[in-house]
């Protein structure tokens, strides 16, 4: 109990998929390709040793702004925003995502998955070969996290509720639910939650490549994984398809009172939340097919990119 407690506190300051759930997606990947010709490309492209897990954590590496190598420096001189590629923040209430919508942008998840699959495929500079490589393995997980595509907007008046962003005041961004707390001085948010407790809660202690081995087996790969098109319009099909999962994530959960900021001004508008009592019941059964659905579709463009 004392170690799972341990866990999540130091899983709730990760803004993004945990490293376990990266990890498992990279290797799902490479599973998936296994002798075809995009994994030499891969291999080509990557550092000797290093794996398509290893290179699926480096986005969220970065974003702790002392960590250095020799990608860093020039990397984020180029990309001041990069923070701003790991979701989108469109209303949860949406069919579809659509570049129009309030909380799409155009560095957000959906055009920047797409923009490294233009350069890997020779027709974007906007990143290097290795940056691009290294993005679409964390991003392709990342936007299979449902709450880093669909977003949670509360009233600004009246009672406390989830509410679709319409005029220019009346409601505030739950910033993908990192604003939503729970648990003791609110140290917990939705976010975390499931990018990090979450995949704790399926993976047990198995480690990344074992679980990964066991989802494969387990799962396989249902037709309706498989996303039709050109691969530059998959990034936007996969955002679709997370919403109504983002909609089940927040659907449920109470919005109870207004916090107010943090002392220093370390927050915004934060409020407190209650979870239905199922709420880990609904997490054991969405988040390994979203593991397994992320490895898979990571494998599929790159295949598709190298055939
Ligand atoms: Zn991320």
């Amino acid at each position: 109990m004392l170690g799972a407690g341990l866990a999540l506190i130091l899983t709730t300051t990760a803004g993004a998929f945990g490293d376990a759930g990266h990890r498992v997606i990279g290797r799902i990947a490479e599973m998936h390709l296994t002798n075809t010709r995009a994994l030499q490309e891969v291999r080509g492209i990557l550092r000797p040793g290093e794996s398509l897990a290893d290179a699926s954590v480096w986005a969220d590496t970065i974003r702790s702004a002392t960590y250095e190598d020799e990608d860093t420096p020039r990397f984020r001189l180029a990309h001041p925003a990069h923070e701003t590629y790991h979701y989108t923040n469109v209303p949860f209430q949406k069919d579809r995502y659509d570049p129009a919508l309030p909380g799409a942008h155009f560095t957000d998840i959906v055009q920047m998955t797409r923009e490294c699959i233009r350069v890997l495929r020779g027709s974007s500079q906007a990143f290097t070969r290795r940056e691009a490589l290294r993005l679409l393995a964390h991003f392709a997980g990342d936007i299979h996290q449902p709450l880093h595509v669909g977003n949670a907007f509360v009233s600004a008046e009246g009672p406390l509720r989830f509410v679709v962003p319409e005029g220019p005041v009346r409601w505030r961004s739950s910033l993908g639910g990192n604003a939503l707390r729970y648990g003791p001085d609110g140290n917990f948010n939705l976010h975390s939650y499931w990018d990090s407790h979450a995949v704790n809660l399926v993976m047990r202690k198995e480690d990344p490549a074992a679980y990964a081995a066991r989802l494969v087996k387990e799962l396989g790969v249902p037709a309706s994984w498989r996303t039709p098109g050109d691969p530059e319009g998959w990034p936007e099909a996969w955002a679709t398809e997370a919403l109504p999962l983002a909609r089940e994530a927040y659907e449920g959960i109470s919005v109870m009172e207004y916090l107010t900021p943090q002392a220093g001004g370390r927050t915004g508008h934060r409020w407190r939340i209650a979870q239905p009592a199922v709420y880990d019941a609904l997490a054991r059964q969405r988040v390994p097919v979203q593991l397994a659905k992320g490895g898979y579709r990571l494998a599929a463009t790159l295949q598709a990119i190298w055939p």
